[in-house]
Formats: structure tokens, sequence, C-alpha cells
């Protein structure tokens, strides 16, 4: 299966896990996780329709960037953590930040000084191993209904635990969900290959594929 073949193959399936859920197919988006994807085949899926991309290094998309300069209308966005100190790198080179994990990040990509859209990233597993703030900290709190010169908060993004059955992602995407109705947000960035129609049925606005799009990573 060519990589046209496989977003073509994801947006039926999007759009019918959409329909099962009474939503509209129109109002969830595809991004294209092109994390460790080299740019050739980041352009067959830019070719395919894919305007919509994650990235989860900064130095590893700054190295590929110049080599994607003409996707004129490709937008990019940083899904992985970052650091501190490669805040004003980020901000330079994505176009919105959606794992903003804590409130010295936040802080530190408001101080920079140009409108940046951001999610902010939610450990709704509570591992230890991930990144996101915790569901019941004020610190998401504060995050989200923060009032931030620059930073534009869009909405909340999550990694559930992985789970053999996508069916048991259910109540933490459904936690999300509710999470977004309470702060008052409105976009939620959930469901990855695995998962995404079960996301989409939970409320998903932007589902976030990588290996079903463009294979497995070599590690
Ligand atoms: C890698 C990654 C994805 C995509 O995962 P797949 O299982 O390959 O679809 C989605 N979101 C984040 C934050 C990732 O790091």
């Amino acid at each position: 299966m060519s990589i046209a073949d496989n977003i073509l193959e994801i947006r039926k399936r999007m759009a019918r896990a959409a329909r099962k859920a009474g939503r509209d197919p129109e109002e969830i988006r595809l991004m294209a996780v092109s994390k460790t994807v080299e740019a050739e085949r980041i352009r067959e899926a830019y070719e395919a329709g894919i305007r919509l991309f994650g990235e989860n290094r900064v130095q590893e998309f700054e190295r590929k960037s110049p080599s994607l300069r003409d996707l004129s209308a490709a937008q990019w966005h940083l899904i992985g953590h970052l650091q501190s100190n490669k805040a004003k790198k980020a901000a330079e080179l994505f176009s919105a930040v959606d794992s903003v994990d804590s409130l010295q990040l936040a802080r530190k990509l408001d101080a920079i000084g140009n409108r940046l859209p951001v999610f902010i990233e939610v450990n709704v597993g509570g591992e230890e191993a991930k990144s996101g703030v915790a569901v019941g900290s004020p610190e998401l709190e504060e995050l989200v209904r923060g009032r931030w010169a620059n930073l534009e908060v869009r909405g909340l993004m999550t990694i559930p635990p992985y789970t053999e059955d996508p069916e048991e992602a259910r109540p933490y995407f459904r936690q999300l969900r509710e999470l977004g109705e309470r702060l008052g947000v409105k976009e939620l960035s959930m469901g990855m290959s695995h998962d995404f129609e079960v996301a989409i049925e939970e409320g998903a606005t932007c589902v976030r594929v990588g290996t079903a799009i463009f294979g497995e990573r070599g590690s």
C-alpha cells in the first residue's frame, strides 16, 4: 500500500467512526505524524492532500525543514515534549505547540512575543514516564484559563496508556472530553494509529496518525 492509499483508507475509517457517533466527519482533522520520516515520504503525504503534520523533536525538524519549505500550505505542529531551552527555536520552526505540559514552558513561550496557538497536554493515565499536566492539578486550570499575551490555548491533547485493545482507551478519551467541556475548550487532539476510531467516537477534533500512514518506524 502506498502512502496515498493508506491516507485514503484512514479517511474512510475516520468518516465511518464519525458517522457512527453522529458527528460530521468534516469537523475532524487528520494530522500525519512524520517523526523519523524523511522529507521525500513526507512530500508524498502532502501530495495526497495532508496539510497538517506533527513532529516530536525540534532538532530533527530543524534538519528536515529546509527541504520541505516549498510545501507552502503545510502546517507543522510540535507534538513532543519541549525543553524550555529550545522554546525559542520551536516557536520559530513550528506554527503551533500541541504539547505544552507545564506553566514554566507556557510562560517561556508566551514571553517570546509572537502569537502561538497551543494545546495543553494532559497525562490522563497519571503515568510516571509520560509528560503532561495531571488531571486534577491547579496548574491545568491556570494553563487553560491564564491570561496569556501571545498564547492561544486551542484545546487539550493526550496520549492514553497503551493497551492492546483500543476499547480500553475509551475511558481516557472520555475523560479528556469531559475535562475540555469543564474548562471550556473546544479542540481535543487524541487518538493515534491503533485507537483513532475510538477517540473520534469520544469527541476527538484532531487525530495524530503516524504508523498507519508511513508504516512502522525504524528504531
Ligand atoms: C508518535 C506519535 C503519534 C503517532 O503514533 P502512531 O502510533 O505511529 O500513529 C501520535 N502522537 C504523538 C504525541 C506521538 O509522539
